[in-house]
């Protein structure tokens, strides 16, 4: 199997260091500013059962001007011309704000989108069980996962849920 993955969420939520993580080498710009990823950056992860092609996005929030019009417009073609979406949200974030506005633009595709919580090694289990019942009830998703970027906990389960998508 081999397809193509985007990553989305908002700025800082912790697309590059997921990537980073998976790919296990440095490639996609990590840092504490928001927006520092202002191009697609094509990752490749080879398994022994397929090949999965991971593009960064830079985060989608509403915004004015031209940069951030562009970098949405960026975003959101990454969205339609993939296998799946993996959609990042922070566990230490509230439901809704910004990402009520993401999640209106993954309903209008036709793009399965995997919900992955992040830096769960933020919080405590009860919250985010808390965290998963609020979105499942936000949006048809395609699987939850719960992961560290940072640790590296639930990364594995991310791709045994993406390489079946392909
Ligand atoms: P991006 O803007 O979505 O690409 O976010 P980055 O990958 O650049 O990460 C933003 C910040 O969050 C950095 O300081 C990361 O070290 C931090 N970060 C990323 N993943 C995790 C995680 O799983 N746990 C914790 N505690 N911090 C994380
Ligand atoms: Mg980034």
């Amino acid at each position: 199997r081999s397809g193509f993955v985007s990553i989305i969420g908002r700025p800082n939520v912790g697309k590059s260091t997921l990537l980073n993580r998976i790919l296990g080498q440095k490639i996609a710009i990590t840092t504490d500013k928001p927006q520092t990823t202002r191009n697609r950056i094509l990752g490749i992860h080879n398994l022994p059962t397929g090949q999965i092609l991971f593009l960064d996005t830079p985060g989608i929030h509403r915004g004015k001007g031209k940069l951030n019009r562009y970098m949405v417009d960026q975003a959101i073609s990454a969205c339609s011309d993939v296998d799946a979406i993996l959609f990042l949200v922070e566990a230490t974030d509230r439901v809704g704000g910004g990402d009520d506005f993401i999640l209106e633009i993954l309903g209008k595709g036709q793009v399965p989108v995997v919900l992955v919580i992040n830096k769960i090694d933020l919080v405590p289990k009860p919250e985010l069980l808390a965290l998963i019942d609020s979105y499942s009830q936000r949006f048809s998703f395609h699987a939850i996962i719960p992961a560290s970027g940072l640790t590296g906990n639930g990364v594995e389960r991310v791709l045994d849920t993406i390489l079946p998508m392909l």
